[in-house]
Parts: C-alpha cells; structure tokens; sequence
C-alpha cells in the first residue's frame, strides 16, 4: 500500500523551475499600447517565441485580443503563427531569399524586403507570379536592414513601375528610441517622412514598442509592439507602466549553514563575514540565469555593484558567490529560520523582483533575459483576460 497518489500531484507544483506566464497581462499590455498608438493601428512583435514565452499560447492570446498584423524574424516562425492566426497579416522580418518562396506562399507570409538584393530578387518573383503583397524596409539610420533611403524613393517615383509592384506597407526602425532625448530620433523620423509621403497611400509603419511612447509623430498608420507587451521596459530612466507578464521561480534544494570566513561557490570568490545561512536553488546559467548576474567573482561587478537578488519570504534576498550551470546560491540569514524551508521557490524575477531589474544587474537587457531561459522550467499560462 502506498501513501502517495503520485497522479494527484501537479507537475507545476513540485517542478525544480517553473515559469507563470499571465496572458491576461499580455492582452492588457497589448491594449495599452494600442491605445498609445492614437490613431495607429497597434499590431504585436512575436518573434523568438513571442520573447521566449510561446508563440503559441501568446499568438493565440493576441489574436483574440484583436491583433490582425504579426510581425516575427524568421519564416519558420510565420508558419507556426499561422495556424493560431488565420486572418492576420504575418510580416517576416528578415525578407526572403530564392528558395524560400514556397513556405511564404503556403502560409500567406508577407516578406520584409530588406535590402536591394532582395529587391531585385522580388520584383523578379513578382515579374513571373504576379501580384503578392510585401513590405518595404527602409533604411534611416540603424544600419542593420533596410533598403537605402534613395532606393526607396528611387522606387516610389519609377512611374514605370506596374501598380502590383508596390508594397503593401513602408518601414523602419529607430536604433535610440528607448533614449527618449536622442535627437538621433528626429532624424530618423524626417527621414521616414520622406518615404511615407514618397509612397503616399501605402501604409507607414515607424516604431517599435520604445517609439510609441515617443509621441504622435512617432505613431504612422502602424505600431510594432514587442518587449512592452511581455512587460518589458521600453524606454530607460522613466518607470516601467507595463503589467508584469512572467514570473520565474526555483526551488530550495538545501538550506546550508555556513561559517565566517568561508567562500561560497567556484573560484571562492566570496567570503562570509558572518555565520551565514544560504539557499541552493535549481536555477543556474543553463537555465538563463546568466552567470553575469553572480553576486562576485566577475570583471563586471567592479561596473555594476551587485549582482542579482531574489524573492522569498517576504524579502530581497542576494545572490552570493559565483552562479553555477545548474544552482545558485542565496544568502538567506536574514530570514527567520522557521520562515524559510528547502523545497521554497525563489522567485527569480516577477512581480516582486522587476526583469529588468535583473537584467541590470547582469549588464543586459530584459529581452535578452526572456529569450534566454531555457528548456527546464515547467511552464503555466494564466489565461483570465481581467
Ligand atoms: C524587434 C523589433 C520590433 C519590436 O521591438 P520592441 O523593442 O521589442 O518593441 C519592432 N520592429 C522591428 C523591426 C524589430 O526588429
């Protein structure tokens, strides 16, 4: 006779990692921005797994929240959206190569022209096949892609040109619009202004989620939202308006005593200055909880002072000593002893330990956190849209 009913037990509740993903913030975020947008339409940025959160559940999400233009970085991806959203435009943002032509037509995906090879390659598959839609990215400054300025009002005055020639959107990207005092915006943005009013009646499309905060001017006919629906900070130095999306957390697997003067993980980096007590948690940099987020023993801790913290009973606690691949370690002596137990689940970042708060730490970006975590956690999506 056994004492336990292992069917009974919830994976999510025993998992060594686990992720809550609230697609209910999601929607809000997303209506959020819509609403920032004024007068643009706001489509949704689901490229690397919707910010490693599951393209699945959150195209699902977004597209019934009304989401009707996608935009992701890869083809593959595009078909994956496709069957959660069977109305949308999907926007490919990488363009497309030769060979490539038959995973776009199957799946109705619209390529991103992005540079003039592509260009010459398009209008060639447009010669032969006839009218597709696409999108035209225009350079004004990133320097990553985009056809160059000239091209694409060389392009719009061609009278030449038959009418199944044009795009079905003109684009671009700000390279400093999370620096809201960059006058590098206002240059990108006179830019843009030419290439919008060269294709005057195709619809424009300038900013990402750190644009639609820059204002009005900043908005076109269309939105590209991505980090901030995740929750994400989009524009440094001012407070993050977003509703926290994710929330990781690892378990305790031991709660260890240990003496003054000892050193703590690889290299011995660090030394107790006091009796200590520290959490061993099943979270390391495999798991996307970078090793640059260590609390010592990094060249980066001389620019940025501390390292990461976590949250659990009640309180910020830090990470000490050096972050192994699969275990991190917390120094939890200020907690109670009768308040804290191995088997607790550190929250890593969520609603009480803000992303890019962590990300800070380890010398990054929120993004890069997200689309990093990795395979092990166990994952559960919220889905009340409230
Ligand atoms: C990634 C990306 C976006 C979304 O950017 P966020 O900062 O996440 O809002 C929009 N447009 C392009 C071209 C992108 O590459």
């Amino acid at each position: 006779m056994t004492t336990h009913d292992f069917n009974e037990t919830d994976p999510f509740d025993v998992a060594p990692l686990r992720l809550t993903v609230d697609l209910g913030a999601i929607a809000e975020n997303w209506r959020a921005m819509a609403k920032r947008s004024g007068n643009a339409r706001a489509g949704a940025v689901v490229k690397a797994d919707a910010y490693g959160l599951g393209i699945e559940d959150v195209g699902i999400t977004l597209y019934e929240a009304g989401v009707r233009d996608f935009f992701v970085a890869a083809a593959e991806e595009g078909a994956t959206l496709r069957s959660f959203a069977p109305e949308a435009r999907i926007f490919v943002l990488s363009g497309i190569w030769a060979g490539r032509e038959p995973i776009f037509f199957e799946n109705d995906l619209v390529p991103v022209i992005a540079s003039e090879e592509q260009l010459a390659f398009w209008m060639g598959v447009l010669a032969e096949h006839g009218d597709y839609p696409y999108a035209l990215h225009v350079d004004t400054g990133f320097n990553r892609l985009g056809v160059p300025l000239e091209d694409a009002l060389a392009l719009a005055d061609d009278t030449s040109r038959p009418a199944s020639f044009s795009p079905v959107l003109v684009m671009s990207h700000l390279h400093s619009g999370d620096n809201p005092a960059s006058l590098l915006n206002r240059q990108q943005l006179e830019s843009f202004r030419r290439v919008a009013a060269a294709f005057e009646g195709i619809e424009s499309s300038l900013s990402a989620s750190a644009g639609i905060f820059l204002g009005p001017d900043y908005h076109f006919d269309l939105t590209r939202p991505g980090v901030a629906l995740y929750g994400g900070e989009a524009v440094n130095g001012v407070a993050n308006p977003m509703r926290p999306v994710v929330k990781a957390e690892a378990r305790i697997i031991q709660i260890r005593n240990a003496r003054q003067g000892e050193t703590v993980s690889y290299g011995g980096t660090y030394q107790l200055s006091r009796e200590s007590r520290l959490a061993i948690v099943s979270a390391g940099y495999a798991d996307g909880y970078l090793r640059s987020l260590s609390g010592s023993g990094l060249p980066l801790r001389h620019v940025v002072r501390d390292g990461a913290f976590g949250y659990v009973a009640g309180r910020k606690v830090p990470v000490i000593g050096r972050i192994t691949m699969d275990m991190t370690i917390f120094d939890v002596t200020d907690i109670p002893e009768n308040e804290i137990h191995a088997g607790d689940y550190v929250e890593l970042f969520g609603d009480n330990i803000p992303l890019d708060d962590v990300a800070r730490a380890g010398g990054t970006i929120g993004y890069e956190l997200l689309t990093g975590l990795g395979l092990r956690y166990e994952r559960r999506y919220l889905d009340d849209d409230s």
